[in-house]
C-alpha cells in the first residue's frame, strides 16, 4: 500500500505511523524524523535545515525533493508522515511515476489537545520511540523503556515553537485536505482517544488498501 497519513503537529501520527507499519508490514516514511537525523548526523541537508526545523518552519521543499524521492523509490510501498506538507510537495508527488496512491488518511484532532499532546511529548534520542509525560509515560518515568536513554523534549516541542507550527499548519498543510478530497483519495478519523482507540479506526481504512490483507490476516 502506499497511503499518506495528513493531520496537524500532535495528531499522533508518528505513534500511528509507527505501529501500522508494522502491522501491516510496510516501511514508515517521516520526513520529520529523515530531517532530525541529517541534523544529527551533521550533513550538508541537516546544516541547510536546521533553521528551519527549530523555528517550526517548513523547510523549502527543493532540499527535501530528492532525498524523498530517494527513500519513496527505494520502498515502493509506504505510510508517508510529513509529506506532503504543502500543496507543491503533494503536485511533486503526483509527477513520480509509479507511486500513485492508494489513499490519504486525515487524522483530525482540536487544536487544545494537539497543545497538551506536543508539549507533554518526549521521545527517545537514540531510536526514536515516542512517550507523553500523562498518557504514555516511560515506565521508570525518564528514560526509554527499550534501550534506557534519557528522554528528550523535540526543541520545536516547546510551546512558543508548538503555536508556530500549528499556524504554518493551518496555512500551508490544511489546504490538502480540499486538495485529495478532490481527487477522492481522503478518508478522515477522530484523532481523539487513546492511541489504540486512534490506531483501530487508523487499521479498519489502511485495510481497504492492502491488497495482501485478507490473505495474509485470515
Ligand atoms: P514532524 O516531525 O513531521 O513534525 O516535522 C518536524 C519539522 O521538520 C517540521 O516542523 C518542519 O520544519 C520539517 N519538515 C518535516 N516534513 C517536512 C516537509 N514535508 N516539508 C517541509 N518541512 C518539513
Amino acid at each position: 500500500m502506499r497511503v499518506v497519513l495528513l493531520g496537524p503537529p500532535g495528531a499522533g501520527k508518528g505513534t500511528q505511523a509507527e505501529r501500522l507499519a508494522e502491522y501491516f508490514g510496510v516501511a514508515h516514511l517521516s520526513t520529520g524524523d529523515m530531517l532530525r537525523a541529517a541534523i544529527a548526523g551533521g550533513t550538508e541537508l541537516g546544516r541547510q535545515a536546521e533553521g528551519y526545523v527549530n523555528a517550526g518552519e517548513l523547510v523549502p521543499s527543493e532540499l527535501l525533493a530528492d532525498v524523498v524521492k530517494e527513500r519513496l523509490y527505494e520502498e515502493g510501498e509506504f505510510l508517508l508522515d510529513g509529506y506532503p506538507r504543502n500543496v507543491a510537495q503533494a503536485e511533486f508527488l503526483e509527477t513520480l511515476e509509479g507511486l500513485t496512491l492508494d489513499g490519504v488518511l486525515y487524522v483530525n484532532v482540536d487544536d487544545d489537545t494537539l497543545v497538551r499532546r506536543l508539549s507533554g511529548r518526549r521521545i527517545c534520542p537514540e531510536d526514536g520511540t515516542i512517550y507523553h509525560i500523562e498518557n504514555d509515560p516511560p515506565p521508570n518515568g525518564k528514560d526509554c523503556g527499550v534501550c534506557g536513554a534519557e528522554l528528550i523534549q523535540r526543541e520545536d516541542d516547546r510551546e512558543e515553537t508548538v503555536r508556530r507550527r500549528l499556524g504554518v499548519y493551518k496555512e500551508e498543510t490544511e489546504p490538502l485536505i480540499k486538495f485529495y478530497k478532490s481527487r477522492g483519495l481522503l478518508a478522515e478519523i477522530d484523532g481523539k482517544g487513546t492511541v489504540d482507540e486512534v490506531f483501530t479506526r487508523a487499521a479498519e481504512v489502511l485495510k481497504g488498501y492492502d491488497r495482501g490483507f485478507a490473505d495474509d490476516h485470515c
